[in-house]
């Protein structure tokens, strides 16, 4: 089986209510699909995080030239070779995410070719479902924040979830109002996490998380900029709440300094980012070694999440015993209609938990005319 052709399908969609977090506002939501064609006449299916302009030109104009022609089972060896020849351009960022998208398309033809699910072909599942935490508490354009975040608290409850992330960053009083309310709204038997999207300093962020401390938080995501990992250390060493982070890194070289420095409790690469699954596998091993758990960063179509599924029914649970830590998966409730409108069959939470796809690859069939309908070529 060889590859004839690479396409890539840029997205985008206006979004009915603008959205807003510490550092700036959605309009719209935009997505890169890659689709890989064999041969044989299968097809795989992998995205990309981040502009997707930028990464659907690097998949077509640099990636396709160099693997048009190879078997798509040569994934780990094509991963390689791409990011060496291009690694003196770039280590992180869109080229990687780029990566990514091609990489996650071939272990679904893997999966196609061979008649197993993904996870299979990754060593295995530890679960056929898994808990997910909604993703949302983003601001709105409307009065009276405090109590627009906790009617939606209360929805997330009612919809089933049992933990859930807000976002925070904008300055201690707010903050620290902002997570009293849903903190109030949901009571103490709902998980809540916080996540400033790095919108401080090391030391503001300690402020900030002691004045949140005592609303009992699952943990602090990405408190300081991805480049501070000293920053990340001193925030972690002064506060109680688990610190995570992780969205904004690629590759095992990348990971490494967060890992060796122990920077991070929880580390979370997205696998439609960071290199997709070949590469995510390795991080999670290099996490696994480390004692930091691994929980990936997912935001994306219904593509996404089926990438980040097969990946995460394949990590370990944080302790091995009677009562295992078992991971927890991102579920983004915004308004996303490629979340909702790219899969034949959408991946929707029931009771708060997620099926991991049992089909062959991804396990997942794209809606070709969502595809069209959103493509901006
Ligand atoms: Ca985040």
């Amino acid at each position: 089986m060889k590859i004839s052709d690479v396409k890539v399908h840029v997205m985008q969609a206006e979004l009915k209510e603008p959205f807003g977090f510490s550092q700036w506002w959605f309009h719209k939501r935009s997505a890169m699909i890659v689709e890989v064609i064999t041969d044989e006449g299968l097809v795989g299916w992998g995205e990309a995080y981040g502009p997707p302009e930028a990464t659907g030109a690097i998949v077509e104009k640099l990636y396709k030239p160099l693997v048009v022609g190879k078997d798509p089972f040569q994934a780990g060896v094509i991963w390689e070779e791409l990011y060496n020849r291009f690694r003196d351009y770039g280590q992180k960022g869109v080229m990687i995410a780029a990566l990514s998208g091609l990489d996650i398309a071939l272990w679904d033809l893997m999966g196609k070719a061979l008649g197993v699910p993904v996870y299979r072909l990754l060593g295995g599942a530890f679960r056929n479902e898994v808990s997910a935490y909604a993703t949302g508490l983003y601001l709105k354009q409307r009065d009276n924040v405090p109590k627009e975040l906790a009617h939606e608290a209360e929805c997330h409850v009612k919809a089933g979830f049992k933990a859930m992330k807000m976002k925070i960053g904008y300055g201690y009083e707010r903050d620290v109002v902002y997570v009293k309310a849903v903190r109030d709204a949901i009571g103490p038997g709902v998980e809540l996490m916080v996540d400033a999207n790095h919108a401080y300093d090391a030391s503001s962020a300690i402020r900030v998380g002691r004045g949140i401390e005592p609303f009992e938080i699952g943990w602090f995501e990405e408190p300081v900029p991805p480049e501070d990992i000293q920053g990340y250390i001193e925030v972690k060493d002064a506060l109680s709440i688990p610190i995570a982070g992780g969205e904004c890194e690629y590759t095992r070289f990348g990971f490494r300094e967060l890992l060796s420095k122990r920077a991070v409790d929880i580390v979370q690469p997205d696998t439609c980012s960071a290199g997709g699954l070949s590469e995510c596998k390795k991080i999670a091993a290099m996490a696994s070694a480390w004692g930091v758990r691994y929980l990936p960063h997912v935001w994306g179509s219904g593509v996404a999440l089926a990438a980040n599924l097969h990946l995460i029914a394949t990590i370990p649970p944080a302790s091995m015993s009677a009562n295992p830590i078992e991971p927890i998966f991102e579920y983004d409730t915004t308004e996303n209609p490629f979340r909702t409108e790219l899969l034949l069959e959408p991946i929707i939470p029931q009771n708060g938990s997620l099926k991991i796809p049992q089909g062959p690859g991804l396990g997942i069939d794209v809606d070709r005319k969502a595809l069209s309908r959103y493509s901006c070529k």
